[in-house]
């Protein structure tokens, strides 16, 4: 379980553990929460009052500081696990479903190794195997959608919310 960690403008940074969000809250950085609660901890009885101190963690929070990730001069790194992912595991020629071991990467589209070995190093006109869709570098907000695997439903909307209407993910 991660908390969905943004700037306070609200532009993703990190996912973040439960115990690292709660440092944020701890050290007051935490500027505004969406989402919903998904833990509660308890820390020190105050001397004075006698009273428990507690912090809710929400599961998107908006922290101050300065942003470590400006999303207009950034290019999420495509790794083939993402890469496969954003496809949803579809060869991008013969559109068959495969397990992510037997697909392969292809430039920036995914392809099924048999695709991949009958295209060879030709251009996708050359081999006359047209893709069935476009290739394209994931925006930062999809890249955040297809880092993290657990992600809960309200993070889920809230990142889905700034997807390009092109994206394959809403599909
Ligand atoms: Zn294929």
């Amino acid at each position: 379980m991660k908390v969905l960690k943004l700037s306070a403008q609200g532009l993703p940074q990190s996912w973040i553990s439960l115990e690292q969000a709660v440092l944020h809250y701890a050290a007051d950085e935490v500027r505004w929460e969406a989402g919903g609660q998904v833990a509660l901890f308890r820390g020190g009885h105050n001397a004075r009052t006698g009273e428990q101190s507690q912090i809710r963690v929400n599961s998107i929070i908006g922290t101050r500081g300065v942003p470590s990730i400006n999303p207009f001069d950034l290019r999420p790194g495509l790794t083939n696990s993402k890469l496969f992912a954003r496809d949803r595991n579809v060869c991008a020629y013969c559109g068959g479903h495969f397990h992510e071991s037997e697909l392969t990467r292809e430039h920036v589209v995914t392809a099924c190794r048999a695709c991949n070995h009958r295209k060879s190093h030709r251009t996708p006109e050359q081999a006359r195997m047209p893709l069935l869709f476009t290739p394209y570098v994931p925006s930062l907000w999809e890249d955040f959608i297809l880092r993290n695997r657990r992600i809960l439903a309200d993070q889920m909307e809230f990142l889905m919310a700034h997807v390009p209407k092109t994206s394959r993910l809403l599909m």
